[in-house]
This record gives structure tokens, C-alpha cells and sequence, in this order.
């Protein structure tokens, strides 16, 4: 196959590259390099098969030859790059993936849209089955992102009812792993980089706000099997097995030998309280469930960042 892999220098966009290109499929990545970093790419630029376009898809995509599916996970993802890069935020949503979406209509590929437990907004029903209409505000501090990515999954369901396009949309959790930014704000780098220098955790709040954490391997083989699937609506892919903010952080000192502790920092305004996803569907449609604990996830993602301190 062919596939074009917008965000293909993120986080998740480089780890799907990889799996695709050790799978003998010709890869097209584009990202802009607002979030997404070459470093995450530079193993694979002159590998056969792949090809990277520095470009915004929020302007027209262009891409010679056929494609047979089209993977729109180009993205700021975490409340600092989007908030940061808010109004680029809402643009990638809604004309990025309109682009995205008429590359896979020109092409008559499939379309993989990466959406998010955003969706759900701070959710009054828990966990979180697809079903669920989200507690979202249009106007609040995480809207720029929530909202375009609810948009996004409006004009991905559009494209398939109106024009047939065979797509998938995944929900994703907060995932981790390597290769994510260290300086992306969100509390895994942010924990085990403090952790790592031997500083205080700074948890937002009481932490007892809850999050469930997937390991990127785990997220990386929902998506795979989700484009095997007969799915065109959303699916959650996620790891179920919840955790505070403040056990996240004892974790985290406990596993780097951390004696520096924690300290508490204001909650962000909308700051979900819980978060954690039924993959009821995903089990059902996909036969998926995650295989990698949090311990055995952070031990590698550590490990990880180790490199990345040091480097
Ligand atoms: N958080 C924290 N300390 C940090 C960074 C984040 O306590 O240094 C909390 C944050 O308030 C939220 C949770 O960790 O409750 C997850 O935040 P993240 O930015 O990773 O993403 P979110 O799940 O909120 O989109």
C-alpha cells in the first residue's frame, strides 16, 4: 500500500511510519515541524519506500502518484502546544482535515482520522463509551482543540455518508511513549523529566484528577487494526486501567529513585476530572486490548528519555 501519514514527524505519526515501513508499504509523510521534530524521522529519510514533504496541510495537499489510504494525524496535542499554536490548532482540524479529506477522495483511498478522548470534553459519564456526547465547552481553554477535532469527526462522517469514503475515526487516550517532546507540557515528560534532573513532581491541583495511560506500541496495533476493520465511526483506543495524578507522580519518583518529591501547582482551568476510556468496541471489533502495564510502559519510556537528557 501507499499511505500518506500527515504529523508523520510526531509522536504517533513517526511511530506509525515505522511500523509501515518495516511492513514493506511505501510511506508519505507530511508535517510542518510546528510540533513534530525530524529527529523523530531522521532513521527512516533515506529508507526505500518512504519520503517525507515539509508542508501545512492546512493548505492544499499535493502528492504525486496514487494512495491508497490517507492518515490524518497531524496535530499540536497537548494543552501547551495547543494553546500555543491555538488558531494553527483550529486550522488543522478544520481545513486540514478538509484537505486530508479530499486527497482520499481524489484518490478513492481510505481515511484514518486520529480524534481523542477530548472529545469527551470533561465527561459526566465514565468511563467513556463512544455512545457518550461529550461535556465539551465551545469557548474554554482547550475548545481551540476539542472543538476541531469534534468538527473534524463531523466532516470525516460527511465525507463517508456524502462521497463513500471508507473511513476510520480513532479516539485516542493520552498515550506515551517514546519520542515524545520533553517540552511538550504534558505530565509524562513533564514528570520524568523533573524527575530525571532530581526535582520535585509538580502536580496540578490535589491530583486526583484521573488519567489511563496506553503504551504507544498498544496504541500503534489499535490503529493497525482498525484500518483491517469494518468500522467507519469511532472507535476508543486506550488503556482502561485508570490512575490518579498524584499515584502517577508517587510512580514515576518511585521508578527513577526520585527523593526529591512532589509539589502541588494551580489546576488548569477545565482540567478533566476523570478520564478513561470502554474499549468495549475496540475489544469486540478489533480484538484489541492492551498488552503493556504502566510499569513495564514507563520502565521503556524512561529509559527513553534518559537518552534524550543525556544527549
Ligand atoms: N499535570 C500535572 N502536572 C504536570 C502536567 C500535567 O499534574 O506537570 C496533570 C494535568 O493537570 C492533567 C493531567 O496531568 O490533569 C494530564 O495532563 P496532560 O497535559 O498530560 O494532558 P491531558 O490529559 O490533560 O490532555
Amino acid at each position: 500500500m501507499r499511505i500518506v501519514i500527515t504529523g508523520g514527524a510526531g509522536f504517533i505519526g513517526s511511530h506509525l511510519c515505522d511500523r509501515f515501513n518495516r511492513e514493506g508499504h511505501e510511506v508519505v509523510a507530511i508535517d510542518n515541524l510546528i510540533t513534530g521534530s525530524l529527529a523523530n524521522i531522521q532513521h527512516l529519510m533515506d529508507a526505500v519506500g518512504f519520503q517525507f514533504i515539509n508542508h501545512d496541510v492546512s493548505k492544499y495537499i499535493s502528492v504525486d502518484g496514487s494512495v491508497d489510504v490517507v492518515m490524518h494525524f497531524a496535530s499540536p496535542a497537548s494543552p501547551k502546544s495547543y494553546t500555543e499554536f491555538a488558531i494553527q490548532t483550529l486550522k488543522v482540524g478544520g481545513l486540514g482535515t478538509h484537505n486530508a479529506l479530499g486527497l482520499a477522495k481524489a484518490n478513492r483511498s481510505a481515511f484514518v482520522l486520529a480524534s481523542t478522548s477530548e472529545v469527551y470534553g470533561d465527561p459526566e459519564v465514565h468511563p467513556q463509551p463512544e455512545t457518550y456526547r461529550g461535556n465539551v465547552s465551545c469557548t474554554g481553554p482547550r475548545a481551540m482543540y476539542d472543538e476541531a477535532k469534534r468538527y473534524a469527526e463531523a466532516m470525516t462522517m460527511s465525507y463517508h455518508r456524502v462521497h463513500n469514503i471508507d473511513t476510520r475515526i480513532v479516539r485516542i487516550f493520552n498515550s506515551y511513549g517514546q519520542r515524545m517532546a520533553l517540552d511538550d507540557g504534558r505530565v509524562v515528560p513533564n514528570f520524568v523529566g523533573q524527575a530525571l534532573r532530581g526535582e520535585p513532581l509538580t502536580v496540578y491541583g490535589d491530583g486526583s484528577q484521573t488519567r489511563s495511560f496506553c503504551y504507544v506500541s498498544d496504541l500503534i496495533a489499535g490503529i493497525v487494526r482498525l484500518i483491517g476493520a469494518q468500522e467507519n465511526g469511532p472507535v476508543n483506543i486506550g488503556n482502561p486501567d485508570e490512575i490518579s495524578i498524584l499515584d502517577f507522580a508517587k510512580k514515576i519518583n518511585e521508578l527513577t529513585d526520585n527523593p526529591a518529591g512532589i509539589v502541588h501547582q494551580p489546576l488548569p482551568p477545565d482540567d478533566p476530572t476523570r478520564r478513561c476510556p470502554d474499549i468495549t468496541r475496540a475489544r469486540r471489533l478489533l480484538d484489541w486490548t492492551p498488552q503493556v502495564d504502566l510499569d513495564e510502559g514507563m520502565e521503556k519510556t524512561i529509559a527513553w528519555f534518559r537518552g534524550e537528557i543525556r544527549d
